[in-house]
């Protein structure tokens, strides 16, 4: 019942829910949006606005993959989860980060962006936007037409990589964000988009007069149905990592398996945008990635190889529809964008639905349990697993 068919519904649905908890709502409206299909980005706070610690969550960052983030938000308000908030604590939900790029079954924004590469601090900084690799394979993965042989192109590639042991580097290589290819996947752009924008300025106004907040950004797609992921990416040690790891005791513990995000792995990443912006206030958080590959072409030991596929087919039809604009490529790209859609999202599997709702719900009872004890000073402080945690990141 929490997860939609599309953008339209599951905006309805969130605004809903939204209103139910009598959640403060706000809408942002994109460039885009008309009369016949509303696009924006909305928000519901929860709680007094004068709380000094709030939990924010968003979904959609990764535009298609609002479809799980969606239900999941849409849950926690519609099943309150904020009435177990203590008094000087409130939540913030921002829904839909990159509305077009959900509404269109696309992972990035309208011009090709995504978005969640696109939170560079500075676009005329060759340092943080230079090719490590990716303009080599540009037409192999995105090529003008795809067929068979491209598959079994990419595969190749793939697994010379493997061969080598070099899978990380393949995987930098298309996964890490590229500011020089407009039309190829995981492209960063060469500006601030919109939703970028947008949310840094939704955080801002909601953050000024709080002393502490925690993210929880939804994603899906990276690993098998069943298995969630908990990902973070604050500096060894630090005071936000002690408290990102001890937010999510037993999420990260029992439901999830942990790893860290490097800002080096992934350019322009929200998160570690955030983490360097509030470095004066205590801010900490996490991708919160919930398992839903089913497809058998998933295959190698590289996490999302799957992914990297669908995306890179989903992206060479679009890109012929966009030269060619006849009904034969529209109908290609619609059938890429279907599969690609169904791969970060099986919405016809109940059973799965119900899963991830279930770990969902465990993972916001740890992160308002947490925030809670930090707003009365009785932190919790669950260091046995922390050094697992770091073992991993060495
Ligand atoms: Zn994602």
């Amino acid at each position: 019942m929490y997860f939609s068919k599309d953008y339209r519904e599951a905006r309805l649905k969130f605004l809903k829910a939204a209103k139910k908890a009598g959640a403060d709502i706000s809408e942002h409206l994109h460039p885009l949006s008309s009369d016949t299909q509303k696009l924006a980005m909305n928000t519901a706070y929860v709680g007094d606005k004068n709380a000094k610690h709030l939990i924010i969550t968003c979904s959609g960052i990764d535009g298609i993959e609002g479809i799980v983030g969606s239900a999941v938000q849409t849950m926690w308000l519609d099943e309150s989860f904020h009435n177990d908030l203590d008094k000087n604590v409130a939540m913030l939900h921002i829904h839909a980060i990159n509305p077009w790029g959900y509404a269109n079954n696309r992972r990035v924004d309208e011009n090709g962006v995504d978005v969640n590469r696109n939170f560079v601090p500075n676009f005329a900084n060759d340092r943080d936007v230079i090719d490590i690799g990716y303009k080599k394979i540009a037409d192999k993965i995105v090529p003008d037409d795809w067929d068979r042989n491209n598959t079994e192109q990419l595969f190749r590639i793939y697994r010379e990589y493997e061969k080598q042991d070099k899978l990380k580097e393949f995987r930098k290589i298309a996964t890490s964000g590229q500011y020089t290819n407009p039309e190829g996947i995981y492209y960063g752009g060469q500006g601030h988009s919109w939703s970028m924008l947008q949310v840094l300025g939704i955080i801002s106004s909601n953050t000024y007069n709080k002393k502490e907040f925690s993210f929880i950004d939804v994603h899906s797609g990276l690993s098998k149905v069943g298995k969630t992921r908990f990902l973070y990416c604050h500096s060894l040690n630090s005071q936000a990592e002690n408290n990102v790891v001890n937010t999510h005791p037993i999420a990260s513990g029992r439901i999830c398996s942990t790893g860290f995000i490097s800002k080096n792995v992934i350019r322009g990443n929200m998160l570690s945008f955030i983490e360097e912006m509030y470095r004066d206030k205590m801010a900490y958080g996490g991708v919160f990635e919930i398992g839903s590959q089913k497809d058998r072409e998933a295959t190698g030991r590289l996490h999302g190889f799957n992914v990297i596929l669908r995306v890179a087919k989903e992206h060479s039809a679009y890109k012929d529809y966009m030269n060619k604009g006849d009904t034969y490529n529209l109908s290609k790209w619609k059938l890429h964008s279907c599969k690609l859609k169904h791969t970060v999202a099986p919405i016809d599997d109940v059973e799965w639905q119900i899963k991830s709702l279930k770990r969902a719900r465990l993972f916001m009872n740890d992160a308002v349990r947490f925030m809670n004890s930090r707003s009365n000073g009785l932190f919790i402080n669950q260091n046995s697993w922390i050094s697992d945690v770091r073992r991993k990141r060495s």
